[in-house]
């Protein structure tokens, strides 16, 4: 167990999701594969696990397309941590279940939705440290806006403390037993799977184990409509020139 990247001897593994259809971007190139600051938007986000104490990432794919991103995306951008690339199934939870099954030995497993590029190691570093002593956790930011519930007219039914609402992104991490347990139970009856969109909620609708919200980011956005696109750009390229300006800066320190 030694030989683990994360210094805890424990073995991390990634759920990656890219098995959606993205119906909401409106584009004849699937989100996953739309081109970002030159790369392929999936490829930003492996990156970013691959670079990261992450022992194994199991790619979701579409059903049928697991040949073309192994060549084209794992092989072709040379991510070496992927150690499978898996078919998904109808709802996000089906596809979480299919990479969960291709992780068996993990003891904690992070979760990810491939279409948010700009998650950062800092945010996975948290994210590992959150499993190991929370046994669950997902990464949040607090709501910008006011939120209302809606009746079924329309109107404003409710308006809730604002203070206490939290945007989930992912990773969503979690101990890998007490996950998989979880999801083989919810799996196994399909009233449960009513309504379900992320882990967290699999954890609390079966299980009295509690899910910690840890420090996310506002840059951590998930791509789904065109105008994220723009936005996912605009902060890629400043991470980029960030990054140069620093390297240039050690540069000269060493001259
Ligand atoms: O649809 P939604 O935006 O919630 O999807 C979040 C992530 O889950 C995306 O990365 C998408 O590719 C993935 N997904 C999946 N299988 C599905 C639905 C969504 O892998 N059936």
């Amino acid at each position: 167990m030694n030989d683990t990247k994360d210094g805890h001897g424990y073995k991390i593994g990634a759920v990656v999701l890219a098995g959606g259809q993205g119906k909401r971007m409106q584009s004849s190139v699937q989100k996953q594969y739309m081109m970002l600051r030159g790369k392929p938007l999936i490829v930003h986000t492996l990156e970013a696990f691959d670079r990261s104490a992450v022992d194994e990432i199991v790619l979701v794919t579409g059903v049928g397309e697991e040949t073309y991103v192994k060549r084209e995306i794992v092989n072709a951008y040379g991510i070496a941590g992927v150690t499978a690339v898996v078919a998904g199934g109808k709802e996000r939870y089906h596809s979480v279940y299919e990479g969960l099954k291709a992780m068996p030995d993990c003891d904690y497993v992070l979760i990810h939705d491939g279409a948010r590029p700009l998650v950062s190691e800092e945010i996975i570093r948290r994210s590992i440290e959150g499993a190991i002593h929370y046994r669950a956790c997902v990464a949040a930011v607090p709501v910008k806006d006011t939120i209302k519930v809606a009746d079924e007219q329309g109107f404003a039914a409710a308006t809730p403390e604002r203070s206490r609402l939290w945007q989930i992104q992912t990773p969503q991490a979690f101990s890998y037993p007490l996950i998989r347990g979880a999801y083989d139970v919810m799996m196994a009856d399909e009233k449960l799977q009513a309504g379900i969109t992320d882990d967290a909620m699999v954890l609390e609708s079966i299980t009295e184990d509690k899910v910690k919200l840890i420090e996310g980011s506002y840059e951590n956005l998930k791509v789904t409509t065109p105008e994220d696109i723009v936005l996912a750009e605009a902060l890629l390229s400043r991470r980029e020139k960030l990054r140069e300006a620093s390297a240039k800066q050690e540069t000269e320190i060493q001259v």
